[in-house]
């Protein structure tokens, strides 16, 4: 029985982490659940899976929280609100697996905490790593932790590496990863006519049911830049390794181009139990509730390049990477709050790649080598982003 800790449970990829759980309460035990806000649908959770612990991080929300527990029939479930409380229990004994499904920089603490504690990490908080890359990594390194990825791409370069490949190594014999993107809702919209998109319509995507933020990132391809550099990290490869393919069915979720000519490729339907499931499962697979692939239903797998006049926010973040150091924090922080400020109609859609590279030409490269220095110029890419959108717009 092996004990998981699932941080984000009220979101998009801590709910279809627990569908899995309850797939296989044989083999996992719910040891703590965190949410920011949510505690609605909390409480279910808890009285499905009783788990020992429960963080709530709004200290009101967590108030209200501990008061419906009272009679409740769960009332022995610890609630914790307090800083360092999130890293607290993503680093308890009987936590062998950690799920890292927070939305954004609040992500990292609790997820390196993970890491240097030698957790078993299932890292769906890409920004935590785009942040933080190579300490992430030299974490991971030392504590001897097993990092495997969530996210539907990397979790499909991972089955594609060679047997027994661990994350931050380089495979070799691998020659590039072609990386695919969906293109999301607007791939195919008069660019002039992006300027107006509602949110609503940028969280509408295609072919994946996922979170606000993560969802405006698709929409402007943010995420696929986020993405290559996660590829970057995780996969110790170059920028000029990745080559982003738009793929719009969402059928192959990336693929390993080996240097005999080979090309991996791992398919399946678009649903996110089925990396969560090959993690959960890792070094042995389980079933995930996903139906199996029809491949007629598919009929036809297009795929295109991605066109860096629609998505600059691609761009920018190739910028970022080759900049290296600093820029991959300042570049994901700025997005933070520009899509924060579209989300709340504050600013444009097309505003946010303006808001982010303004950001970016305001700091020097210095290198990224301490937490203090990453979380300092996360900070502050956050006020000179909030001053950018205030110039602009009032
Ligand atoms: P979501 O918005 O649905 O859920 C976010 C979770 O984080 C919630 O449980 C929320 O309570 C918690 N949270 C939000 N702010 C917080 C804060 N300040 N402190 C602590 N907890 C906080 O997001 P999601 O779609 O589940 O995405 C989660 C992560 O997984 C993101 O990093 C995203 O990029 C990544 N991811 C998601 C998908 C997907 O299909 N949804 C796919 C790949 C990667
Ligand atoms: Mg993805």
């Amino acid at each position: 029985m092996k004990g998981i800790c699932v941080l984000g449970a009220t979101g998009s990829i801590g709910v279809s982490t627990l569908d899995v759980v309850t797939r296989h309460s044989d083999l996992y035990k719910v040891v703590a659940l965190t949410a920011n806000k949510n505690i609605e649908l909390l409480y279910e959770q808890c009285l499905q899976h009783h788990p020992e612990y429960v963080v709530v991080v709004d200290s009101e929300k967590a108030l209200e929280f501990k008061e419906k527990l009272k009679n409740s029939s769960i009332s022995d479930i610890k609630v914790l609100s307090e800083s360092q409380s999130l890293e607290f229990v993503a680093t308890l004994d009987n936590v062998d697996s950690v799920m890292a499904a927070i939305v954004g920089a609040a992500g990292l603490l609790p997820s390196l905490a993970a890491a240097k504690a030698g957790k078993t990490i299932l890292l769906a908080n890409k920004e935590a790593l785009v942040m933080s890359g190579d300490i992430f990594m030299q974490a991971v390194a030392e504590s001897g932790a097993q990092l495997l990825p969530i996210d539907s791409e990397h979790n499909a370069i991972f089955q594609c590496m060679p047997a027994g490949y661990k994350s931050g190594i380089l495979a070799k014999q691998a020659r590039r990863i072609l990386l695919t993107a969906s293109g999301g809702p607007f791939r195919q919209m008069p660019i002039a006519e992006m300027a107006n998109v509602t949110p609503a319509q940028a969280v509408a995507h295609p072919n994946w049911d996922m979170g606000r933020k993560i969802s405006v990132d698709s929409a402007t391809m943010m995420n696929k830049g986020l993405e290559m550099i996660e590829a970057c990290i995780l996969f110790a490869m170059k920028p000029d390794q990745i080559q982003v393919v738009i793929h719009p069915q969402s059928i192959i979720h990336s693929m390993v181009d080996y240097i005999d000519g080979t090309v991996l490729a791992q398919m399946g339907n678009p649903d996110m139990r089925v990396p969560i499931a090959y993690s959960m499962a890792w070094p042995e697979r389980f079933e995930s509730g996903v139906e199996p692939l029809n491949i007629f239903d598919v009929r036809r797998m297009d795929f295109e390049e991605p066109n860096l006049e629609r998505f600059p926010c691609l761009r920018l973040a190739y910028k970022a990477i080759d900049l290296g150091g600093i820029m991959p924090t300042v570049l994901n922080a700025a997005n933070e709050i520009a899509v924060e400020a579209f989300l709340n109609e504050h600013i444009r859609f097309t505003d946010i790649p303006l808001i982010i590279e303004q950001c970016m030409e305001k700091f020097e490269i210095r290198p990224a080598s301490s937490l203090e220095i990453i979380l300092d110029i996360d900070n502050q890419a956050r006020v000179i982003s909030e001053q950018i959108i205030n110039k602009l717009f009032h």
